[in-house]
Protein backbone atom coordinates (compact mmCIF):
# COMPACT_ATOMS: atom_id res chain seq x y z
CA UNK A 1 0.00 0.00 0.00
CA UNK A 2 1.20 3.35 -0.90
CA UNK A 3 0.66 6.78 0.78
CA UNK A 4 0.28 8.77 -2.57
CA UNK A 5 -0.14 7.29 -6.18
CA UNK A 6 1.17 10.31 -8.48
CA UNK A 7 -0.20 10.03 -11.82
CA UNK A 8 2.73 11.68 -14.33
CA UNK A 9 6.36 12.41 -14.26
CA UNK A 10 6.63 15.56 -15.89
CA UNK A 11 7.68 18.22 -13.21
CA UNK A 12 4.81 18.67 -10.66
CA UNK A 13 5.00 14.93 -10.38
CA UNK A 14 8.06 14.54 -9.47
CA UNK A 15 8.42 17.27 -7.29
CA UNK A 16 5.68 15.81 -5.09
CA UNK A 17 6.66 12.75 -5.29
CA UNK A 18 10.69 13.94 -4.29
CA UNK A 19 9.12 16.29 -1.10
CA UNK A 20 6.49 13.62 -0.19
CA UNK A 21 9.19 10.63 0.05
CA UNK A 22 11.58 12.94 2.10
CA UNK A 23 8.78 13.43 4.38
CA UNK A 24 8.83 9.83 5.15
CA UNK A 25 5.35 9.31 2.60
CA UNK A 26 5.61 6.02 0.29
CA UNK A 27 5.48 7.07 -3.31
CA UNK A 28 4.37 5.38 -6.22
CA UNK A 29 4.76 7.29 -9.86
CA UNK A 30 2.72 6.25 -13.11
CA UNK A 31 3.64 8.09 -16.23
CA UNK A 32 1.51 6.67 -19.54
CA UNK A 33 4.65 8.16 -21.74
CA UNK A 34 7.84 5.41 -22.62
CA UNK A 35 9.49 8.71 -20.76
CA UNK A 36 10.09 10.78 -17.05
CA UNK A 37 9.77 14.60 -17.23
CA UNK A 38 6.80 15.43 -19.25
CA UNK A 39 7.21 18.17 -21.59
CA UNK A 40 10.29 19.36 -20.66
CA UNK A 41 11.82 15.80 -21.88
CA UNK A 42 15.38 15.91 -23.78
CA UNK A 43 16.25 13.12 -25.43
CA UNK A 44 20.31 12.82 -26.93
CA UNK A 45 20.82 12.39 -30.64
CA UNK A 46 24.30 13.02 -32.54
CA UNK A 47 25.61 14.13 -28.68
CA UNK A 48 22.74 16.94 -28.72
CA UNK A 49 20.11 17.35 -26.18
CA UNK A 50 16.92 17.82 -28.38
CA UNK A 51 13.75 19.54 -26.17
CA UNK A 52 11.70 16.73 -27.67
CA UNK A 53 8.57 18.86 -26.98
CA UNK A 54 9.80 22.11 -28.01
CA UNK A 55 12.37 25.00 -26.70
CA UNK A 56 12.35 24.64 -22.74
CA UNK A 57 14.47 27.40 -20.83
CA UNK A 58 14.21 27.45 -17.40
CA UNK A 59 13.61 30.98 -16.21
CA UNK A 60 12.21 32.51 -12.64
CA UNK A 61 12.54 35.29 -10.25
CA UNK A 62 12.24 32.84 -7.20
CA UNK A 63 15.32 32.37 -5.43
CA UNK A 64 13.62 29.42 -3.65
CA UNK A 65 12.91 27.88 -6.81
CA UNK A 66 15.91 28.82 -8.53
CA UNK A 67 18.41 26.69 -5.64
CA UNK A 68 15.66 24.13 -4.97
CA UNK A 69 15.91 23.24 -8.77
CA UNK A 70 19.61 23.73 -8.17
CA UNK A 71 19.95 20.54 -6.15
CA UNK A 72 19.24 18.43 -8.94
CA UNK A 73 21.01 20.05 -11.56
CA UNK A 74 23.90 22.31 -12.43
CA UNK A 75 22.58 24.92 -14.86
CA UNK A 76 24.54 26.80 -17.75
CA UNK A 77 24.03 30.55 -18.27
CA UNK A 78 21.80 30.54 -21.52
CA UNK A 79 20.33 33.57 -22.30
CA UNK A 80 17.46 33.29 -24.21
CA UNK A 81 17.30 35.24 -27.64
CA UNK A 82 15.10 34.08 -30.21
CA UNK A 83 15.11 35.87 -33.42
CA UNK A 84 12.07 37.15 -35.84
CA UNK A 85 11.45 36.11 -39.53
CA UNK A 86 9.38 37.81 -41.39
CA UNK A 87 9.75 37.08 -44.63
CA UNK A 88 13.75 37.15 -44.49
CA UNK A 89 13.13 40.48 -42.83
CA UNK A 90 15.35 39.39 -39.47
CA UNK A 91 14.32 41.28 -36.66
CA UNK A 92 15.47 40.98 -32.67
CA UNK A 93 12.94 39.94 -29.84
CA UNK A 94 11.43 40.72 -27.40
CA UNK A 95 10.46 43.53 -29.00
CA UNK A 96 13.09 46.37 -27.98
CA UNK A 97 15.50 48.93 -29.23
CA UNK A 98 17.32 46.30 -31.33
CA UNK A 99 14.00 45.88 -33.20
CA UNK A 100 12.72 49.20 -32.86
CA UNK A 101 15.54 50.25 -35.35
CA UNK A 102 15.69 47.50 -37.63
CA UNK A 103 11.66 47.94 -38.10
CA UNK A 104 12.25 52.12 -38.30
CA UNK A 105 15.28 53.17 -38.05
CA UNK A 106 14.63 54.80 -34.33
CA UNK A 107 17.53 55.18 -32.12
CA UNK A 108 16.35 56.58 -28.98
CA UNK A 109 13.77 55.22 -26.63
CA UNK A 110 11.95 58.96 -27.11
CA UNK A 111 11.59 58.04 -30.57
CA UNK A 112 10.31 54.79 -30.55
CA UNK A 113 7.81 55.60 -28.19
CA UNK A 114 6.50 58.26 -30.17
CA UNK A 115 6.14 55.95 -32.97
CA UNK A 116 4.84 53.50 -31.39
CA UNK A 117 1.90 56.34 -29.57
CA UNK A 118 1.22 57.56 -32.92
CA UNK A 119 0.38 54.36 -34.42
CA UNK A 120 -1.62 53.73 -31.07
CA UNK A 121 -3.94 56.42 -31.81
CA UNK A 122 -4.44 56.18 -35.70
CA UNK A 123 -5.39 52.43 -34.72
CA UNK A 124 -7.93 54.39 -32.02
CA UNK A 125 -6.87 51.51 -29.25
CA UNK A 126 -8.35 52.29 -26.12
CA UNK A 127 -8.51 49.87 -23.32
CA UNK A 128 -7.07 46.29 -24.62
CA UNK A 129 -9.90 43.94 -24.62
CA UNK A 130 -8.14 41.00 -26.32
CA UNK A 131 -4.68 40.32 -28.00
CA UNK A 132 -5.00 42.22 -31.00
CA UNK A 133 -6.22 45.91 -29.19
CA UNK A 134 -2.91 44.74 -26.38
CA UNK A 135 -0.34 44.54 -29.54
CA UNK A 136 -1.33 47.48 -30.94
CA UNK A 137 -1.42 49.17 -27.46
CA UNK A 138 2.10 47.89 -26.61
CA UNK A 139 4.13 47.67 -29.95
CA UNK A 140 2.24 49.01 -32.39
CA UNK A 141 0.64 48.71 -35.50
CA UNK A 142 3.78 47.76 -37.55
CA UNK A 143 4.95 45.24 -35.42
CA UNK A 144 1.93 43.78 -34.98
CA UNK A 145 1.28 43.08 -38.59
CA UNK A 146 5.13 42.02 -39.40
CA UNK A 147 6.11 40.09 -35.90
CA UNK A 148 2.73 39.08 -33.89
CA UNK A 149 -0.82 38.58 -36.20
CA UNK A 150 0.71 35.61 -38.20
CA UNK A 151 2.63 34.32 -35.73
CA UNK A 152 -0.06 34.27 -33.12
CA UNK A 153 -3.05 32.81 -35.00
CA UNK A 154 -0.40 29.48 -36.36
CA UNK A 155 0.11 29.44 -32.77
CA UNK A 156 -3.63 29.49 -31.39
CA UNK A 157 -5.32 28.64 -34.65
CA UNK A 158 -7.75 31.47 -33.93
CA UNK A 159 -7.80 35.43 -34.98
CA UNK A 160 -6.11 38.09 -32.77
CA UNK A 161 -9.40 39.52 -31.90
CA UNK A 162 -10.77 36.51 -30.27
CA UNK A 163 -7.70 35.56 -28.24
CA UNK A 164 -7.13 36.68 -24.42
CA UNK A 165 -4.68 39.98 -23.56
CA UNK A 166 -2.60 38.21 -21.51
CA UNK A 167 -0.90 35.99 -23.99
CA UNK A 168 0.94 38.69 -25.77
CA UNK A 169 1.91 40.41 -22.50
CA UNK A 170 4.03 36.90 -21.45
CA UNK A 171 6.59 39.18 -23.47
CA UNK A 172 8.78 42.04 -22.20
CA UNK A 173 8.52 45.42 -24.41
CA UNK A 174 12.11 47.34 -23.16
CA UNK A 175 13.28 50.43 -24.41
CA UNK A 176 16.71 49.49 -23.39
CA UNK A 177 18.82 47.49 -26.05
CA UNK A 178 18.17 43.87 -24.40
CA UNK A 179 17.38 41.12 -26.33
CA UNK A 180 16.63 39.02 -23.76
CA UNK A 181 13.38 37.39 -23.78
CA UNK A 182 12.61 36.92 -20.31
CA UNK A 183 12.74 39.35 -17.17
CA UNK A 184 13.58 36.94 -15.31
CA UNK A 185 16.72 37.20 -12.46
CA UNK A 186 17.65 33.62 -12.92
CA UNK A 187 17.67 31.43 -16.21
CA UNK A 188 19.38 28.63 -17.95
CA UNK A 189 19.33 25.03 -19.27
CA UNK A 190 20.25 21.99 -16.54
CA UNK A 191 23.55 21.07 -17.77
CA UNK A 192 23.10 17.11 -19.12
CA UNK A 193 19.34 18.19 -20.26
CA UNK A 194 16.28 18.56 -18.17
CA UNK A 195 15.68 14.16 -17.76
CA UNK A 196 18.60 14.14 -15.91
CA UNK A 197 17.14 16.95 -13.73
CA UNK A 198 14.41 14.63 -13.31
CA UNK A 199 15.86 11.50 -12.25
CA UNK A 200 17.60 13.01 -10.29
CA UNK A 201 14.87 14.00 -8.53
CA UNK A 202 13.09 10.52 -8.46
CA UNK A 203 15.94 8.83 -7.30
CA UNK A 204 15.15 5.92 -5.14
CA UNK A 205 10.99 6.15 -5.96
CA UNK A 206 9.43 3.57 -7.72
CA UNK A 207 8.30 4.63 -11.02
CA UNK A 208 6.24 2.96 -14.16
CA UNK A 209 6.27 4.02 -17.25
CA UNK A 210 4.04 3.17 -20.23
CA UNK A 211 1.03 2.92 -17.55
CA UNK A 212 -2.09 4.97 -18.16
CA UNK A 213 -3.75 5.51 -15.22
CA UNK A 214 -7.21 5.81 -17.04
CA UNK A 215 -6.92 2.85 -18.39
CA UNK A 216 -6.51 0.74 -14.94
CA UNK A 217 -8.07 3.36 -12.62
CA UNK A 218 -9.74 1.25 -9.80
CA UNK A 219 -6.63 -1.42 -9.83
CA UNK A 220 -4.40 2.03 -9.33
CA UNK A 221 -6.45 3.39 -6.86
CA UNK A 222 -6.47 0.83 -4.73
CA UNK A 223 -3.00 0.86 -4.57
CA UNK A 224 -3.09 3.61 -2.83
CA UNK A 225 -4.61 6.12 -0.45
CA UNK A 226 -4.65 9.54 -2.16
CA UNK A 227 -3.91 10.46 -5.82
CA UNK A 228 -2.11 13.19 -7.03
CA UNK A 229 -3.59 13.31 -10.81
CA UNK A 230 -1.42 15.64 -13.29
CA UNK A 231 -3.27 14.67 -16.37
CA UNK A 232 -5.83 16.21 -18.65
CA UNK A 233 -8.27 17.43 -15.68
CA UNK A 234 -11.67 16.52 -18.37
CA UNK A 235 -10.05 13.60 -19.00
CA UNK A 236 -9.88 12.33 -15.70
CA UNK A 237 -13.67 13.10 -15.36
CA UNK A 238 -14.60 10.89 -18.53
CA UNK A 239 -15.06 14.21 -20.79
CA UNK A 240 -18.57 14.93 -19.15
CA UNK A 241 -18.87 18.19 -19.07
CA UNK A 242 -17.27 18.68 -22.38
CA UNK A 243 -13.81 18.93 -23.68
CA UNK A 244 -11.66 21.62 -22.58
CA UNK A 245 -9.50 23.10 -25.95
CA UNK A 246 -5.82 22.87 -26.01
CA UNK A 247 -3.29 23.20 -28.87
CA UNK A 248 -0.74 20.11 -29.88
CA UNK A 249 2.06 20.49 -31.81
CA UNK A 250 4.01 17.95 -33.98
CA UNK A 251 7.91 18.10 -34.80
CA UNK A 252 9.99 17.61 -37.63
CA UNK A 253 13.07 16.65 -36.68
CA UNK A 254 16.27 16.35 -38.87
CA UNK A 255 20.11 15.70 -38.25
CA UNK A 256 22.02 17.77 -40.79
CA UNK A 257 25.49 17.33 -41.79
CA UNK A 258 26.64 20.82 -40.95
CA UNK A 259 27.51 22.22 -37.39
CA UNK A 260 25.53 25.22 -37.80
CA UNK A 261 22.03 25.49 -39.36
CA UNK A 262 20.44 28.88 -38.15
CA UNK A 263 22.97 30.46 -35.67
CA UNK A 264 19.99 30.47 -32.75
CA UNK A 265 18.39 28.21 -30.66
CA UNK A 266 15.10 29.30 -31.98
CA UNK A 267 13.70 31.21 -35.08
CA UNK A 268 10.40 32.83 -35.27
CA UNK A 269 8.65 32.78 -38.69
CA UNK A 270 6.32 35.39 -38.05
CA UNK A 271 4.80 35.57 -41.61
CA UNK A 272 1.27 34.01 -41.86
CA UNK A 273 2.13 31.81 -44.71
CA UNK A 274 5.00 29.75 -43.43
CA UNK A 275 3.20 26.07 -42.31
CA UNK A 276 5.40 26.18 -39.12
CA UNK A 277 6.07 28.54 -36.15
CA UNK A 278 9.66 28.53 -35.66
CA UNK A 279 12.82 26.30 -35.99
CA UNK A 280 14.84 24.71 -32.49
CA UNK A 281 18.28 24.18 -33.30
CA UNK A 282 18.77 22.21 -30.37
CA UNK A 283 23.23 22.50 -29.98
CA UNK A 284 22.45 26.58 -29.34
CA UNK A 285 20.74 25.55 -25.94
CA UNK A 286 24.03 24.22 -24.62
CA UNK A 287 27.36 26.15 -22.99
CA UNK A 288 30.02 26.86 -25.61
CA UNK A 289 29.19 27.95 -28.81
CA UNK A 290 30.65 25.31 -31.49
CA UNK A 291 29.73 27.25 -35.21
CA UNK A 292 32.83 25.35 -36.41
CA UNK A 293 31.78 22.23 -35.64
CA UNK A 294 34.92 20.57 -33.75
CA UNK A 295 32.97 19.09 -31.49
CA UNK A 296 29.22 18.34 -33.16
CA UNK A 297 29.83 18.41 -36.64
CA UNK A 298 26.17 17.67 -37.38
CA UNK A 299 23.51 19.63 -36.41
CA UNK A 300 19.60 18.89 -34.71
CA UNK A 301 16.71 20.77 -36.20
CA UNK A 302 13.34 20.83 -35.59
CA UNK A 303 10.51 22.36 -37.15
CA UNK A 304 7.26 23.14 -34.77
CA UNK A 305 4.04 23.33 -36.46
CA UNK A 306 1.02 24.49 -34.59
CA UNK A 307 -2.44 22.39 -34.48
CA UNK A 308 -5.56 22.14 -32.82
CA UNK A 309 -5.80 19.28 -30.14
CA UNK A 310 -8.52 16.23 -31.30
CA UNK A 311 -8.50 13.24 -28.65
CA UNK A 312 -5.22 11.18 -28.87
CA UNK A 313 -3.43 13.74 -29.61
CA UNK A 314 -0.29 15.49 -26.57
CA UNK A 315 -2.29 18.25 -25.23
CA UNK A 316 0.71 21.27 -25.08
CA UNK A 317 -1.38 24.38 -24.63
CA UNK A 318 -4.31 25.10 -22.53
CA UNK A 319 -6.52 27.86 -24.22
CA UNK A 320 -7.53 30.15 -21.63
CA UNK A 321 -10.21 31.74 -23.06
CA UNK A 322 -13.23 32.89 -21.56
CA UNK A 323 -15.53 29.54 -22.63
CA UNK A 324 -12.85 27.20 -21.61
CA UNK A 325 -12.32 29.27 -18.21
CA UNK A 326 -16.19 29.22 -18.11
CA UNK A 327 -15.75 24.98 -18.58
CA UNK A 328 -12.93 24.59 -16.25
CA UNK A 329 -14.45 26.22 -13.37
CA UNK A 330 -16.87 23.60 -13.56
CA UNK A 331 -15.03 20.96 -13.45
CA UNK A 332 -13.41 22.99 -10.66
CA UNK A 333 -16.59 22.72 -8.64
CA UNK A 334 -16.14 18.76 -9.11
CA UNK A 335 -12.32 18.86 -7.72
CA UNK A 336 -13.93 20.55 -4.63
CA UNK A 337 -16.02 17.30 -3.91
CA UNK A 338 -13.46 14.74 -4.04
CA UNK A 339 -11.76 13.78 -0.64
CA UNK A 340 -8.48 11.68 -1.89
CA UNK A 341 -7.57 13.46 -5.42
CA UNK A 342 -5.61 16.55 -5.54
CA UNK A 343 -4.84 17.76 -9.15
CA UNK A 344 -2.17 20.01 -10.21
CA UNK A 345 0.04 21.25 -12.84
CA UNK A 346 -0.36 22.69 -16.75
CA UNK A 347 -3.17 19.92 -17.61
CA UNK A 348 -4.44 19.14 -14.13
CA UNK A 349 -5.15 22.81 -13.49
CA UNK A 350 -5.59 23.59 -17.02
CA UNK A 351 -3.67 26.60 -16.62
CA UNK A 352 -0.72 28.03 -18.80
CA UNK A 353 2.20 27.39 -16.46
CA UNK A 354 6.08 28.09 -17.05
CA UNK A 355 8.24 25.11 -15.38
CA UNK A 356 9.03 27.81 -12.31
CA UNK A 357 5.29 28.00 -11.59
CA UNK A 358 4.84 24.47 -11.61
CA UNK A 359 7.54 23.88 -9.26
CA UNK A 360 6.71 26.63 -6.99
CA UNK A 361 3.01 25.54 -6.94
CA UNK A 362 3.98 22.26 -6.19
CA UNK A 363 6.15 22.86 -3.62
CA UNK A 364 3.34 24.80 -1.97
CA UNK A 365 0.36 22.34 -2.53
CA UNK A 366 2.50 19.71 -0.91
CA UNK A 367 3.01 20.98 2.07
CA UNK A 368 -0.29 20.22 3.10
CA UNK A 369 0.19 16.79 2.19
CA UNK A 370 3.09 15.71 4.38
P1 LIG B 1 3.64 17.85 -18.00
O1 LIG B 1 5.07 18.14 -18.26
O2 LIG B 1 2.69 17.89 -19.13
O3 LIG B 1 3.56 16.43 -17.27
C1 LIG B 1 2.35 15.74 -17.09
C2 LIG B 1 2.66 14.26 -17.27
O4 LIG B 1 1.49 13.51 -16.97
C3 LIG B 1 3.03 13.93 -18.72
O5 LIG B 1 4.29 13.28 -18.76
C4 LIG B 1 1.89 13.03 -19.18
O6 LIG B 1 2.30 12.03 -20.09
C5 LIG B 1 1.42 12.42 -17.87
N1 LIG B 1 0.05 11.94 -17.92
C6 LIG B 1 -1.03 12.59 -18.40
N2 LIG B 1 -2.12 11.80 -18.31
C7 LIG B 1 -1.72 10.64 -17.75
C8 LIG B 1 -2.38 9.42 -17.43
N3 LIG B 1 -3.70 9.25 -17.66
N4 LIG B 1 -1.67 8.41 -16.88
C9 LIG B 1 -0.33 8.55 -16.65
N5 LIG B 1 0.35 9.68 -16.95
C10 LIG B 1 -0.34 10.71 -17.49
N6 LIG B 1 8.21 26.47 -19.41
C11 LIG B 1 9.28 27.23 -19.08
O7 LIG B 1 9.48 27.53 -17.91
N7 LIG B 1 10.17 27.65 -20.04
C12 LIG B 1 10.02 27.36 -21.35
O8 LIG B 1 10.84 27.75 -22.18
C13 LIG B 1 8.90 26.57 -21.73
N8 LIG B 1 8.70 26.25 -23.01
C14 LIG B 1 7.63 25.48 -23.35
C15 LIG B 1 7.48 25.15 -24.69
C16 LIG B 1 6.43 24.35 -25.08
C17 LIG B 1 6.28 24.00 -26.52
C18 LIG B 1 5.50 23.89 -24.10
C19 LIG B 1 4.35 23.02 -24.52
C20 LIG B 1 5.65 24.21 -22.78
C21 LIG B 1 6.71 25.02 -22.38
N9 LIG B 1 6.93 25.36 -21.05
C22 LIG B 1 8.00 26.13 -20.71
C23 LIG B 1 6.00 24.90 -19.99
C24 LIG B 1 6.45 23.59 -19.33
O9 LIG B 1 6.46 22.55 -20.28
C25 LIG B 1 5.46 23.24 -18.22
O10 LIG B 1 5.33 24.30 -17.31
C26 LIG B 1 5.83 22.01 -17.41
O11 LIG B 1 6.46 21.01 -18.16
C27 LIG B 1 4.56 21.46 -16.81
O12 LIG B 1 4.83 20.37 -15.98
P2 LIG B 1 3.61 19.45 -15.54
O13 LIG B 1 4.19 18.40 -14.67
O14 LIG B 1 2.50 20.26 -15.03
O15 LIG B 1 3.05 18.83 -16.91
N1 LIG C 1 4.44 35.91 -29.99
C1 LIG C 1 4.39 36.57 -31.20
N2 LIG C 1 5.50 36.59 -31.98
C2 LIG C 1 6.65 35.99 -31.62
C3 LIG C 1 6.70 35.33 -30.38
C4 LIG C 1 5.57 35.29 -29.59
O1 LIG C 1 3.36 37.10 -31.57
O2 LIG C 1 7.63 36.04 -32.38
C5 LIG C 1 3.21 35.87 -29.17
C6 LIG C 1 2.35 34.63 -29.46
O3 LIG C 1 1.00 35.01 -29.34
C7 LIG C 1 2.72 33.70 -28.32
C8 LIG C 1 2.89 34.70 -27.18
O4 LIG C 1 3.52 35.83 -27.80
O5 LIG C 1 1.73 32.77 -28.06
C9 LIG C 1 3.73 34.22 -26.03
O6 LIG C 1 5.00 33.84 -26.52
P1 LIG C 1 5.90 32.79 -25.75
O7 LIG C 1 7.22 32.75 -26.44
O8 LIG C 1 5.85 33.08 -24.31
O9 LIG C 1 5.12 31.44 -26.06
P2 LIG C 1 5.52 29.92 -25.73
O10 LIG C 1 7.01 29.84 -25.62
O11 LIG C 1 4.81 29.61 -24.45
O12 LIG C 1 5.00 29.18 -26.89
Amino acid sequence: MFDYLIVGAGLYGAVCARELTDAGKKVLVVEKRNHIAGNAYTDSMEGIHVHKYGAHIFHTNDTYVWDYVRRFASFNRFTNSPVANYKGEIYSLPFNMYTFHQMWGVVTPAEAKERIEKQREEANVGEPANLEEQAISLVGTDIYEKLIKGYTEKQWGRQCRDLPAFIIKRLPVRFTYDNNYFNALYQGIPVGGYTKLVSRMLEGIEVRTNVDYLSSKEELNALAKKIIYTGPIDAFYGYSLGTLEYRSLRFETEILDIPNYQGNAVVNYTDGETPYTRILEHKWFEFGKDENGEDLPKTVISREYSLEWKAGDEPYYPVNDEKNTALYARYKELVGREENVIFGGRLGEYKYYDMDQVIAAALQNVELLK
